[in-house]
């Protein structure tokens, strides 16, 4: 039999793009299986909240669905209230004292969490409210009986945040509310013991597990959140670490849907929203590209009144408002850069904030590096001036007979901002540099890319990271990373 050569042509083309769209679609459906997959091993929290736009307070019913994942029985269960760091009196408040005018618009004010009632199943009154911790910063519930590996149990909240004046994750000002972690949230039970941590003006406080959310807000402002929106102030999200919203009347957005993602940019004062928007869609491209694909339907960039340059929340992240053209973008890069480091492939920040500031800023380099017109600098310059500006840190440092510390600590025990800064963002950034001229830019993108895929869903640390780089290059690691680490290598 003889075929026509057109014919064969055209049959080879239409197979390959049958194929391409096979793959293209079977690439879509893995990544919603890790995504499904991580749901099922997440648990549910849901909550009904009402914002009072006059008494700033936020009242609300939570659910905890708490599945006991250890080998050991547990006769309570633990939350984190970083809400109560905000009331007068905290030992470790969230901003230092050369930061409150900057932080406190209207002078001090002060907020807190106020737990009304706690009821387990079958039970006809509530269990004592025991708040336990450094600083007032846990909630113990304890339960009729030991709940036993494998065992869930539903633990119901009521409870009042009563927002104070602040530019912070949690607070409100004359143009936004900040919802950030306002809710008591399950402390991750590991090694025998809770993790719990005092808040710290230092850094990120936080150390927590995947959650699915379900959360409806009742309120008279417009709502950026965590999440996708199932109806008017209901949000629903999928293995996600940290949930947030923030509000305000003041907001306008713009929206741009890439590869499935939503992609939405919520501002109060923004002469070129479109670029912003533009920065944030080539950050997720470019990460998803490098690290591994953008598991969830949103992205949301808000805008908003807060003390630091940006902060991350699952699918959303804060951009303070105000900020330099250059220094907005570099914010909307990092921030977009943590939905990896911390959300999709968690840490523990509150113990080894180098991870995630040291890959975010690392990734920062990189998204540079892929889109150069973003910057007015390259990728050496940047390195260069990240090396001369920890180089001159390191010797103010040992004139005023200090020593440069090991990197991998608890936050409250960085001296100062200064150190913290140094210590986990520049430092954190420039030992994946170094990494860089021990193995080569393509060894070190590869051996990321592979342990991205790795740890999605779970945690990063120290010693897996180390591990698994050395089995994607077959390189001994270990002595190069801890000399950065315990601070033997000064880089000057
Ligand atoms: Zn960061």
């Amino acid at each position: 039999m003889k075929i026509r050569k057109s014919y064969v042509l055209k049959f080879l083309a239409i197979s390959c793009a049958v194929l391409l769209l096979i793959v293209a679609v079977l690439s879509l459906m893995a990544s919603d299986n890790v995504l499904t997959k991580a749901a099922r091993n997440s648990d549910m929290i849901t909550i009904n909240a009402k914002y009072d736009s006059e008494a700033k307070t936020l009242t609300a019913m939570q659910t905890v669905r708490y599945k006991n994942r250890s080998n050991d029985a547990l006769p309570h269960i633990k939350f984190h209230i970083y809400a109560n760091a905000y009331r007068e009196g905290a030992k470790f408040p969230p901003v230092t004292s050369s930061d409150e005018e900057k932080a406190f618009p209207n002078g001090k004010s002060y907020g807190g969490i106020h737990i009304n009632e706690v009821r387990l199943p079958l039970a006809q009154v509530g269990v004592p409210v025991l708040i336990e911790g450094d600083d007032k910063n846990v909630l113990s519930v304890p339960l009729f009986q030991p709940l036993r590996p494998n065992q869930s149990i539903d633990i119901f909240l009521e409870y009042t945040v009563q927002l104070a004046n602040i530019a912070h994750r949690l607070g409100w000002t004359d143009d936004v509310v900040n919802l950030g972690n306002f809710y008591p949230v399950p402390v991750i039970y590991e090694g025998g013991q809770w993790q719990a941590y005092p808040y710290s003006f230092n850094g990120d406080p936080f150390y927590n597990a995947l959650h699915n959310f379900d959360v409806t807000l009742q309120c008279d402002l417009m709502i950026a959140s965590s999440g996708t929106l199932v109806r008017e102030g209901r949000y629903k999200a999928s293995a996600i670490r940290d949930f947030a919203m923030v509000l305000s009347k003041s907001f306008k957005s713009l929206t741009r849907v890439v590869s499935g993602v939503a992609v939405n940019y919520f501002y109060l004062t923004d002469e070129r929203p479109t670029e912003s928007l533009q920065c944030a869609v080539d950050s997720l491209k470019t990460f998803s590209k490098l690290f591994t694909k953008y598991p969830y339907k949103q992205l949301t960039v808000v805008q908003t009144d807060f003390l630091h340059g940006g902060m991350e929340y699952g699918e959303l992240v804060y951009v303070s408002n105000g900020l330099e053209r250059d220094l907005h973008n570099q914010v909307i890069i990092h921030e977009i850069a943590h939905q990896w480091w911390y959300g999709i492939i968690g840490n523990n920040q509150a113990r080894s904030a180098w991870i995630d500031e040291g890959l975010a800023e690392y990734s920062t380099l990189l998204f540079y590096d892929h889109n150069p017109q973003y910057s007015r600098f390259n990728r050496a310059e940047m390195i260069d001036n990240a090396r001369s500006n920890f180089a001159t840190y390191a010797k103010v440092v040992q004139a005023v007979g200090g020593t440069i510390d090991t990197m991998n600590r608890d936050l409250n025990s960085f001296r100062s901002t200064h150190e913290y800064v140094y210590m986990t963002y520049v430092r954190g950034m420039l030992l994946f540099c170094d990494l860089e001229m021990l193995l080569g830019q393509d060894l070190v993108a590869g051996a990321l890319r592979a342990f991205a895929s790795e740890a999605q869903f779970s945690f990063a640390t120290q010693d897996k990271l180390i591990t698994s780089m050395e089995k994607s290059t077959r390189v001994s690691l270990r002595t190069f990373f801890e000399s950065f680490l315990t601070g033997v290598n000064t880089l000057t």
